[in-house]
Protein backbone atom coordinates (compact mmCIF):
# COMPACT_ATOMS: atom_id res chain seq x y z
CA UNK A 1 0.00 0.00 0.00
CA UNK A 2 1.61 3.27 -0.96
CA UNK A 3 0.65 4.95 2.07
CA UNK A 4 1.59 8.73 0.60
CA UNK A 5 -0.59 8.72 -2.19
CA UNK A 6 -3.75 7.76 0.27
CA UNK A 7 -2.68 10.87 2.50
CA UNK A 8 -2.32 12.76 -1.02
CA UNK A 9 -5.73 11.51 -2.10
CA UNK A 10 -7.57 12.38 0.85
CA UNK A 11 -6.78 15.82 1.06
CA UNK A 12 -7.11 16.81 -2.89
CA UNK A 13 -10.54 15.07 -2.59
CA UNK A 14 -11.34 14.50 1.18
CA UNK A 15 -12.28 11.15 0.67
CA UNK A 16 -11.26 7.73 0.37
CA UNK A 17 -13.26 4.06 -0.36
CA UNK A 18 -14.25 2.59 2.99
CA UNK A 19 -10.96 -0.14 1.94
CA UNK A 20 -8.58 2.90 1.88
CA UNK A 21 -9.71 4.43 5.34
CA UNK A 22 -9.48 1.14 7.06
CA UNK A 23 -6.16 0.67 5.68
CA UNK A 24 -5.10 4.47 7.10
CA UNK A 25 -6.69 4.19 10.25
CA UNK A 26 -4.89 0.73 10.96
CA UNK A 27 -1.32 1.56 10.04
CA UNK A 28 1.18 3.85 11.60
CA UNK A 29 3.45 4.32 8.63
CA UNK A 30 1.33 7.13 7.32
CA UNK A 31 1.16 8.51 10.31
CA UNK A 32 4.06 11.45 10.11
CA UNK A 33 2.89 12.67 6.61
CA UNK A 34 -0.72 12.48 7.60
CA UNK A 35 -0.07 14.95 10.47
CA UNK A 36 2.10 16.98 8.38
CA UNK A 37 -0.39 17.57 5.79
CA UNK A 38 -3.09 17.79 8.00
CA UNK A 39 -1.48 20.66 9.59
CA UNK A 40 -0.73 22.13 6.15
CA UNK A 41 -4.47 22.48 5.52
CA UNK A 42 -5.51 23.93 8.94
CA UNK A 43 -2.73 26.70 8.40
CA UNK A 44 -3.70 27.50 5.23
CA UNK A 45 -7.23 27.93 6.62
CA UNK A 46 -6.80 28.95 10.59
CA UNK A 47 -2.86 29.86 9.87
CA UNK A 48 -1.70 29.68 13.59
CA UNK A 49 -4.84 30.90 15.55
CA UNK A 50 -6.16 28.10 18.81
CA UNK A 51 -8.92 29.45 19.63
CA UNK A 52 -9.96 29.34 23.28
CA UNK A 53 -13.53 28.82 24.80
CA UNK A 54 -14.15 29.20 28.82
CA UNK A 55 -16.07 25.78 30.10
CA UNK A 56 -18.28 26.42 32.70
CA UNK A 57 -19.62 22.47 34.00
CA UNK A 58 -22.50 23.62 35.87
CA UNK A 59 -24.21 20.31 36.92
CA UNK A 60 -23.17 16.71 37.13
CA UNK A 61 -26.23 15.97 37.89
CA UNK A 62 -27.54 13.33 35.38
CA UNK A 63 -30.85 11.70 34.79
CA UNK A 64 -29.00 9.12 32.19
CA UNK A 65 -26.85 6.06 32.97
CA UNK A 66 -24.01 6.03 30.00
CA UNK A 67 -21.99 2.83 30.83
CA UNK A 68 -19.04 5.08 30.30
CA UNK A 69 -19.59 7.95 32.08
CA UNK A 70 -18.41 8.85 35.83
CA UNK A 71 -21.48 10.96 36.55
CA UNK A 72 -24.15 8.38 35.18
CA UNK A 73 -27.03 8.36 37.31
CA UNK A 74 -26.37 5.04 39.51
CA UNK A 75 -22.61 6.24 40.37
CA UNK A 76 -23.39 6.98 44.29
CA UNK A 77 -19.85 8.23 45.30
CA UNK A 78 -20.55 11.16 43.13
CA UNK A 79 -20.94 14.39 45.39
CA UNK A 80 -23.64 16.18 43.31
CA UNK A 81 -23.66 20.07 42.67
CA UNK A 82 -25.70 22.53 40.56
CA UNK A 83 -23.96 26.19 39.88
CA UNK A 84 -26.63 28.84 40.48
CA UNK A 85 -27.48 31.22 38.01
CA UNK A 86 -25.22 33.98 39.88
CA UNK A 87 -22.46 32.02 40.23
CA UNK A 88 -22.63 30.84 36.38
CA UNK A 89 -22.69 34.40 35.52
CA UNK A 90 -19.95 35.17 37.50
CA UNK A 91 -17.77 32.42 35.69
CA UNK A 92 -18.55 34.19 32.49
CA UNK A 93 -18.13 37.75 33.67
CA UNK A 94 -14.30 36.20 34.82
CA UNK A 95 -13.94 34.09 31.61
CA UNK A 96 -14.82 37.76 29.84
CA UNK A 97 -12.10 39.67 31.76
CA UNK A 98 -9.67 36.99 30.88
CA UNK A 99 -10.47 37.42 27.21
CA UNK A 100 -13.05 34.28 26.47
CA UNK A 101 -14.96 35.05 23.81
CA UNK A 102 -17.24 31.95 23.77
CA UNK A 103 -18.72 30.15 26.59
CA UNK A 104 -19.54 26.48 26.81
CA UNK A 105 -22.52 25.55 29.36
CA UNK A 106 -21.96 22.07 30.14
CA UNK A 107 -23.85 19.29 32.17
CA UNK A 108 -25.43 16.66 33.04
CA UNK A 109 -28.53 16.17 31.78
CA UNK A 110 -30.08 17.51 35.18
CA UNK A 111 -34.45 18.31 34.94
CA UNK A 112 -33.64 20.76 37.30
CA UNK A 113 -32.09 23.78 34.34
CA UNK A 114 -35.77 23.74 33.05
CA UNK A 115 -35.74 25.52 29.40
CA UNK A 116 -36.94 28.72 31.23
CA UNK A 117 -34.07 29.05 33.59
CA UNK A 118 -31.39 27.86 30.87
CA UNK A 119 -32.72 30.53 28.68
CA UNK A 120 -32.54 33.05 31.10
CA UNK A 121 -28.68 32.13 32.07
CA UNK A 122 -28.52 32.47 28.44
CA UNK A 123 -30.16 36.12 27.88
CA UNK A 124 -28.03 37.23 30.97
CA UNK A 125 -24.90 36.14 29.69
CA UNK A 126 -25.65 37.94 26.50
CA UNK A 127 -26.79 41.34 27.93
CA UNK A 128 -23.69 41.39 29.63
CA UNK A 129 -21.18 40.52 26.85
CA UNK A 130 -23.34 40.75 23.17
CA UNK A 131 -19.59 39.83 21.28
CA UNK A 132 -19.39 36.62 23.18
CA UNK A 133 -20.82 33.29 21.52
CA UNK A 134 -22.36 31.03 23.90
CA UNK A 135 -22.13 26.98 22.99
CA UNK A 136 -24.57 24.49 24.71
CA UNK A 137 -23.98 20.66 25.80
CA UNK A 138 -26.60 19.50 27.73
CA UNK A 139 -27.59 16.64 26.14
CA UNK A 140 -30.71 15.41 24.04
CA UNK A 141 -33.98 17.54 23.95
CA UNK A 142 -36.68 18.03 21.87
CA UNK A 143 -36.76 20.63 18.82
CA UNK A 144 -38.78 23.02 20.86
CA UNK A 145 -36.48 23.31 23.85
CA UNK A 146 -33.56 23.83 21.16
CA UNK A 147 -35.56 26.38 19.20
CA UNK A 148 -35.73 28.22 22.43
CA UNK A 149 -32.13 28.13 23.26
CA UNK A 150 -31.50 29.51 20.04
CA UNK A 151 -33.81 32.12 20.28
CA UNK A 152 -32.55 33.13 23.74
CA UNK A 153 -28.95 33.88 22.28
CA UNK A 154 -27.26 30.38 22.12
CA UNK A 155 -24.98 30.35 19.05
CA UNK A 156 -23.15 26.38 19.42
CA UNK A 157 -24.20 22.98 20.47
CA UNK A 158 -22.33 20.60 21.32
CA UNK A 159 -23.57 16.85 21.38
CA UNK A 160 -21.11 14.17 20.32
CA UNK A 161 -23.23 11.49 18.22
CA UNK A 162 -20.87 8.59 20.20
CA UNK A 163 -21.45 6.10 17.42
CA UNK A 164 -23.39 6.09 14.14
CA UNK A 165 -23.75 2.12 14.74
CA UNK A 166 -27.21 1.72 16.37
CA UNK A 167 -25.76 -1.54 17.86
CA UNK A 168 -22.82 -0.60 19.23
CA UNK A 169 -24.59 2.49 20.66
CA UNK A 170 -26.89 -0.23 22.26
CA UNK A 171 -23.42 -1.65 24.01
CA UNK A 172 -22.42 1.56 25.43
CA UNK A 173 -26.04 3.24 26.67
CA UNK A 174 -29.40 1.77 28.20
CA UNK A 175 -32.21 0.89 26.04
CA UNK A 176 -34.24 4.51 26.89
CA UNK A 177 -31.09 6.23 25.08
CA UNK A 178 -31.14 5.57 21.30
CA UNK A 179 -28.45 6.56 18.26
CA UNK A 180 -31.46 7.13 15.85
CA UNK A 181 -32.72 9.83 18.73
CA UNK A 182 -29.07 11.40 19.15
CA UNK A 183 -28.68 11.33 15.74
CA UNK A 184 -32.11 13.12 15.04
CA UNK A 185 -30.93 15.71 17.92
CA UNK A 186 -28.13 16.64 15.86
CA UNK A 187 -29.79 17.57 12.53
CA UNK A 188 -32.62 19.44 14.52
CA UNK A 189 -30.33 21.73 15.76
CA UNK A 190 -28.77 22.09 12.32
CA UNK A 191 -32.05 23.14 10.81
CA UNK A 192 -32.79 25.25 13.56
CA UNK A 193 -29.37 27.30 12.67
CA UNK A 194 -27.10 25.87 15.76
CA UNK A 195 -23.30 25.45 14.35
CA UNK A 196 -22.85 21.94 15.39
CA UNK A 197 -20.29 19.74 16.95
CA UNK A 198 -20.59 15.94 16.96
CA UNK A 199 -18.07 13.22 17.71
CA UNK A 200 -17.00 10.10 19.30
CA UNK A 201 -14.94 8.67 21.56
CA UNK A 202 -11.70 6.83 20.33
CA UNK A 203 -11.61 3.31 21.67
CA UNK A 204 -14.94 3.44 23.48
CA UNK A 205 -15.17 -0.47 24.08
CA UNK A 206 -16.84 -2.75 21.48
CA UNK A 207 -15.15 -0.16 18.76
CA UNK A 208 -14.06 -1.47 15.64
CA UNK A 209 -12.90 -0.05 12.38
CA UNK A 210 -15.47 -0.56 10.90
CA UNK A 211 -17.48 1.34 13.34
CA UNK A 212 -14.83 4.69 13.32
CA UNK A 213 -15.48 4.58 8.98
CA UNK A 214 -19.04 4.59 10.25
CA UNK A 215 -18.54 7.83 12.01
CA UNK A 216 -17.11 9.39 8.96
CA UNK A 217 -19.80 8.47 6.94
CA UNK A 218 -22.10 9.96 9.19
CA UNK A 219 -20.04 13.17 9.81
CA UNK A 220 -19.86 13.59 5.84
CA UNK A 221 -23.69 13.52 5.61
CA UNK A 222 -24.31 15.71 8.69
CA UNK A 223 -21.27 18.40 8.10
CA UNK A 224 -20.88 19.40 11.41
CA UNK A 225 -19.45 22.47 11.84
CA UNK A 226 -17.22 20.74 15.08
CA UNK A 227 -16.01 17.91 15.74
CA UNK A 228 -15.11 16.75 19.22
CA UNK A 229 -13.01 13.70 20.06
CA UNK A 230 -10.87 12.23 22.63
CA UNK A 231 -9.55 9.11 24.21
CA UNK A 232 -12.19 7.00 26.13
CA UNK A 233 -10.79 6.35 29.29
CA UNK A 234 -11.89 4.63 32.18
CA UNK A 235 -13.92 5.57 35.32
CA UNK A 236 -13.49 3.16 38.65
CA UNK A 237 -17.27 3.12 39.36
CA UNK A 238 -18.64 2.52 36.21
CA UNK A 239 -19.77 -0.70 34.59
CA UNK A 240 -16.46 -0.16 32.30
CA UNK A 241 -14.06 0.50 35.13
CA UNK A 242 -12.18 -2.82 33.70
CA UNK A 243 -11.80 -1.68 29.89
CA UNK A 244 -8.83 -0.20 28.29
CA UNK A 245 -8.05 2.91 27.74
CA UNK A 246 -8.55 4.34 23.92
CA UNK A 247 -4.83 4.66 22.15
CA UNK A 248 -3.73 8.04 22.11
CA UNK A 249 -1.64 7.50 18.48
CA UNK A 250 -5.35 6.91 17.08
CA UNK A 251 -6.99 9.86 18.40
CA UNK A 252 -3.61 11.84 16.96
CA UNK A 253 -4.51 9.72 13.42
CA UNK A 254 -7.85 10.85 13.07
CA UNK A 255 -7.36 14.11 14.39
CA UNK A 256 -5.40 14.47 11.39
CA UNK A 257 -7.62 12.10 8.94
CA UNK A 258 -10.91 15.04 10.03
CA UNK A 259 -8.64 18.08 9.52
CA UNK A 260 -8.13 16.69 6.18
CA UNK A 261 -11.89 15.47 5.47
CA UNK A 262 -13.47 18.81 6.85
CA UNK A 263 -10.84 21.18 6.27
CA UNK A 264 -12.77 24.32 8.12
CA UNK A 265 -13.71 22.64 10.96
CA UNK A 266 -13.30 23.47 14.36
CA UNK A 267 -11.19 20.42 16.14
CA UNK A 268 -10.79 21.09 19.54
CA UNK A 269 -7.46 19.21 21.62
CA UNK A 270 -9.68 17.74 24.41
CA UNK A 271 -8.98 17.58 28.08
CA UNK A 272 -8.88 13.49 27.47
CA UNK A 273 -6.28 13.68 25.00
CA UNK A 274 -4.39 16.03 27.68
CA UNK A 275 -4.72 13.29 30.40
CA UNK A 276 -3.93 10.24 28.33
CA UNK A 277 -0.81 11.98 27.59
CA UNK A 278 0.96 15.25 29.17
CA UNK A 279 1.74 16.25 25.74
CA UNK A 280 -1.46 15.38 24.60
CA UNK A 281 -2.78 18.48 23.79
CA UNK A 282 0.51 20.00 21.94
CA UNK A 283 0.22 16.87 19.59
CA UNK A 284 -3.64 17.23 18.98
CA UNK A 285 -2.14 21.20 17.73
CA UNK A 286 0.27 19.35 15.83
CA UNK A 287 -2.25 17.46 13.79
CA UNK A 288 -4.53 19.98 13.18
CA UNK A 289 -6.74 20.64 16.03
CA UNK A 290 -7.45 24.41 16.47
CA UNK A 291 -9.64 25.01 19.59
CA UNK A 292 -8.78 24.28 23.73
CA UNK A 293 -11.44 24.33 26.27
CA UNK A 294 -10.08 25.68 29.65
CA UNK A 295 -12.25 25.08 32.31
CA UNK A 296 -13.86 28.32 33.76
CA UNK A 297 -15.64 26.72 36.80
CA UNK A 298 -15.06 27.17 40.31
CA UNK A 299 -12.28 25.25 41.68
CA UNK A 300 -13.81 23.68 44.34
CA UNK A 301 -16.24 22.00 42.46
CA UNK A 302 -14.02 20.72 39.76
CA UNK A 303 -12.84 17.32 41.01
CA UNK A 304 -16.59 17.01 41.30
CA UNK A 305 -16.92 16.90 37.27
CA UNK A 306 -14.90 13.56 36.67
CA UNK A 307 -16.28 11.91 33.66
CA UNK A 308 -13.01 9.72 33.75
CA UNK A 309 -10.30 8.76 36.05
CA UNK A 310 -7.08 11.22 36.15
CA UNK A 311 -9.07 13.92 34.57
CA UNK A 312 -6.29 16.67 34.51
CA UNK A 313 -6.51 20.69 35.45
CA UNK A 314 -9.13 19.89 38.12
CA UNK A 315 -7.17 21.78 41.09
CA UNK A 316 -6.55 25.04 38.92
CA UNK A 317 -7.67 28.63 39.20
CA UNK A 318 -8.95 29.80 35.81
CA UNK A 319 -6.38 33.08 35.26
CA UNK A 320 -3.70 29.73 35.93
CA UNK A 321 -5.36 27.55 33.28
CA UNK A 322 -5.60 30.94 30.26
CA UNK A 323 -1.82 30.90 30.92
CA UNK A 324 -0.68 27.52 30.78
CA UNK A 325 -2.80 26.99 27.79
CA UNK A 326 -1.12 29.68 26.33
CA UNK A 327 2.50 28.49 26.63
CA UNK A 328 1.78 25.38 25.87
CA UNK A 329 0.59 26.51 22.45
CA UNK A 330 3.19 28.57 21.76
CA UNK A 331 5.41 25.71 22.84
CA UNK A 332 4.89 24.40 19.16
CA UNK A 333 4.04 27.46 17.20
CA UNK A 334 0.84 28.42 17.32
CA UNK A 335 -0.99 31.12 18.91
CA UNK A 336 -3.89 31.48 21.29
CA UNK A 337 -6.16 34.52 20.42
CA UNK A 338 -8.90 36.09 21.67
CA UNK A 339 -12.12 35.80 19.22
CA UNK A 340 -15.57 34.60 19.08
CA UNK A 341 -13.43 31.29 16.83
CA UNK A 342 -16.51 31.14 14.66
CA UNK A 343 -15.97 28.61 11.80
CA UNK A 344 -14.46 30.14 8.68
CA UNK A 345 -16.96 29.07 5.92
CA UNK A 346 -15.30 27.81 1.91
CA UNK A 347 -15.42 30.75 -0.58
N1 LIG B 1 -24.77 15.55 28.90
C1 LIG B 1 -24.19 16.11 27.74
C2 LIG B 1 -24.19 15.15 26.60
O1 LIG B 1 -24.71 14.06 26.75
O2 LIG B 1 -23.73 15.48 25.52
C3 LIG B 1 -22.78 16.69 27.97
C4 LIG B 1 -21.96 16.04 29.02
S1 LIG B 1 -21.25 14.47 28.53
C5 LIG B 1 -20.49 13.99 30.03
C6 LIG B 1 -19.90 15.01 27.47
C7 LIG B 1 -19.08 13.95 26.78
O3 LIG B 1 -18.17 13.35 27.68
C8 LIG B 1 -19.82 12.79 26.18
O4 LIG B 1 -20.33 13.12 24.92
C9 LIG B 1 -18.75 11.69 26.13
O5 LIG B 1 -18.26 11.46 24.81
C10 LIG B 1 -17.64 12.22 27.04
N2 LIG B 1 -17.30 11.22 28.07
C11 LIG B 1 -18.09 10.72 29.04
N3 LIG B 1 -17.46 9.74 29.72
C12 LIG B 1 -16.23 9.62 29.16
C13 LIG B 1 -15.13 8.74 29.40
N4 LIG B 1 -15.19 7.81 30.34
N5 LIG B 1 -14.03 8.89 28.63
C14 LIG B 1 -13.96 9.84 27.67
N6 LIG B 1 -14.98 10.68 27.39
C15 LIG B 1 -16.12 10.57 28.12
Amino acid sequence: MNYTELVDKLRDTRNLTDEEFKALLETDEADAYLTQEADKVRRSIYGTDIYMRGLIEFTNYCKNNCYYCGIRRDNRNVERYRLDEETILNCANEGYKLGFRTIVLQGGEDPYYTDERLCSIIRKIKESHPDIAITLSVGEKEHDSYQAYFDAGADRYLLRHETADCEHYSKLHPSELTAEHRQKCLYDLKSIGFAVGAGIMIGSPYQTTEHIIKDLRFMQDLKPEMIGIGPFLSHKDTPFRDKENGSFELTIRLLAVLRLMFPYCLLPATTALGTINPLGREYGFKAGANVIMPNLSPTEIRKLYMLYDNKICTGDESAHCVNCIGRRAASVGYNVVISRGDPKKEE
